[in-house]
């Protein structure tokens, strides 16, 4: 590798969870639905029907094109990109090709990989249907046409990526970026986010920005996960690296592999040769539609704060360390619960050392999910104030927690249920305190004779009492109060 360098370009699917119904039908943009159910007859290609553009799939689209520094386009138009397979219906996908311009061109990316900044040139970013999805089992396949026509975003970068590692830090910023900007959820568990990914090898020292140098293109089709992505391409630079020793690299040709995750190497689909014409075309369906200026402005202006923004105001404002913070903000569903425990009023400090530490530690214990749980940013709001207001001790809100995690109770009623109030009650502890004394003469005669430490074993003794209740710095106080009486 001493003497190569790896140039990686992404093709990375992303469906947009975030709309009601499909990109161009009425039917929902859900999961949730039995196989086959969801479809509308315009999905299927049906003779007769049309599509409808989603506007919110479009301003959804637009948004992230603005995210990634691109151009939008004058008009908004579409293509069709003909071939046949069963999980297309239609014959036909409506998409976008690069001519005249797709919703996002020549934009970039600045992302962070092993603490430093990269940046990567984003090609163009188009908003298409998803096909049908296969659902292959030795008895054979089944299609559900439910996903069909679910809106996606397709973006493809420049080969400025160099290693694994970079590609999925990349992947992993546009997966917040996603989420953070309410278009997906962009989960790849759901099979929403799928990749296609492009590896070749030059020669250290050349121009990377020159085409001409860059070695031939090997494309890995559909690598589902981010895990199958950095294998895909640590496999493959180790496969082009041999061939480039066995004097075999530059007689292989461009083609098109596919990633097996079983055997975890790519597999040859088809060389360029056999490249697919697919006969685009403007989609005579759809008219071309104007983006008013004012109506990108608007766009502009609602952009939500990204993961960089909020971990920024949590430093400076919360005085949160970077290192919390960052892992603050690496799910939007941890942010979100943060930002609304501190709004119903807890300390932003306290909050995000139970989250950080206690919540994310859990989760991770449990191997839960933020959607397997039952504690709520009110209930974290709350156990802190318990713990702040010395009802409870530190000690004793880490069970609660542990309780109110998947219990659906609170900790208030947990309090309860286990007896756990601190006993804060100043003239019980002054009573208690004095029952200690009369019970230990022997005790008192030692402070006398200065002894001061016994205060220690005397409070242990009002903390047996109460079994553990009593607030232990106001037992500790009293009982150094009430043995000066003696
Ligand atoms: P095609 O026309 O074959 O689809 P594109 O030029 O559209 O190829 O590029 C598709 C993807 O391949 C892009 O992400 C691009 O950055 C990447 N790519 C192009 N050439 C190379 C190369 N030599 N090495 C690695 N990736 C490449
Ligand atoms: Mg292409």
């Amino acid at each position: 590798m001493d003497n190569y360098i790896a140039l990686i370009g992404l093709e990375m699917h992303c469906e947009i969870s975030e709309t009601n119904t499909k990109v161009f039908s009425s039917a929902e943009n859900s999961y949730k639905e039995d196989a086959n159910t969801n479809v509308r007859p315009v999905d299927m290609g049906f003779p007769g029907t049309l599509p409808v553009v989603n506007k919110e799939a479009v301003r959804l689209a637009l948004m992230a094109s603005m995210i990634l520094k691109c151009t939008q386009p004058e008009y908004l138009y579409f293509e069709r990109k003909n071939y046949y397979y069963p999980d297309l219906p239609k014959g036909f996908q409506i998409t976008q090709e690069t001519k005249p311009a797709p919703i996002g061109s020549y934009g970039s990316l600045t992302f962070e990989c092993h603490g430093e900044e990269k940046t990567v040139r984003i090609n163009n970013l188009h908003l298409e249907e998803d096909a049908a999805s296969s659902d292959h089992s030795p008895e054979g396949t089944r299609i559900n046409y439910n996903r069909a026509g679910v809106p996606l975003l397709e973006l493809v970068t420049e080969p400025d990526l160099h290693s694994a590692d970079e590609a999925v830090a990349f992947l992993e910023t546009m997966r917040s970026i996603y989420q953070y900007a309410g278009i997906s959820e962009a989960d790849s568990k759901k099979g929403q986010i799928r990749c296609d990914v492009n590896v070749s090898l030059m020669e250290k020292g050349k121009d990377m920005k020159d085409p001409k140098n860059w070695g031939t293109k090997i494309e890995i089709k559909n690598v589902n996960s981010f895990g199958g992505v950095r294998d895909a391409i640590n496999y493959e630079i180790e496969r082009q690296l041999e061939l480039i020793e066995d004097g075999k690299y530059d007689e292989m040709e461009q083609q098109t592999r596919r990633w097996d995750e079983e055997t975890g190497t790519t597999k040859f689909m088809r060389s360029k040769v056999d490249a697919i014409d697919y006969k685009y075309f403007v989609e005579p369906n759809i008219p071309k539609i104007k983006l008013s200026k004012a109506w990108l402005d608007e766009i502009k202006a609602q952009i939500p704060r990204l993961a960089n923004e909020r971990k920024e105001a949590y430093i400076n404002d919360y005085g949160i360390s970077e290192y919390d913070a960052t892992i603050l903000v690496k799910e939007k569903a941890y942010a979100d619960f943060y930002e609304e425990t501190i709004s119903l009023g807890a300390d932003p400090k306290a909050a995000s050392n139970w989250i950080t530490t206690n919540l994310l530690g859990s989760l991770n214990k449990l191997e839960l999910t933020m959607d397997d749980i039952t504690l709520t940013p009110d209930m974290l709001a709350e156990l802190i104030d318990l713990i702040s207001s010395g009802k409870i001790s530190s000690k004793q809100a880490k069970d609660v927690f542990a309780d109110v995690l998947t219990s659906g109770k609170t900790p208030k009623e947990v309090v309860k249920e286990k007896g756990m109030e601190q006993m804060s009650d100043a003239g019980e502890i002054v009573k208690i305190a004095n029952e200690v004394l009369d019970e230990n003469p022997d005790v008192i005669e030692q402070y006398k004779k200065g002894r001061t430490n016994v205060v220690d074993y005397l409070t242990g003794q009002i903390m047996k009492k109460t079994k553990g209740t009593a607030n232990p710095g106001l037992a500790r106080q009293t009982m150094a109060e009430e043995i000066e009486k003696r």
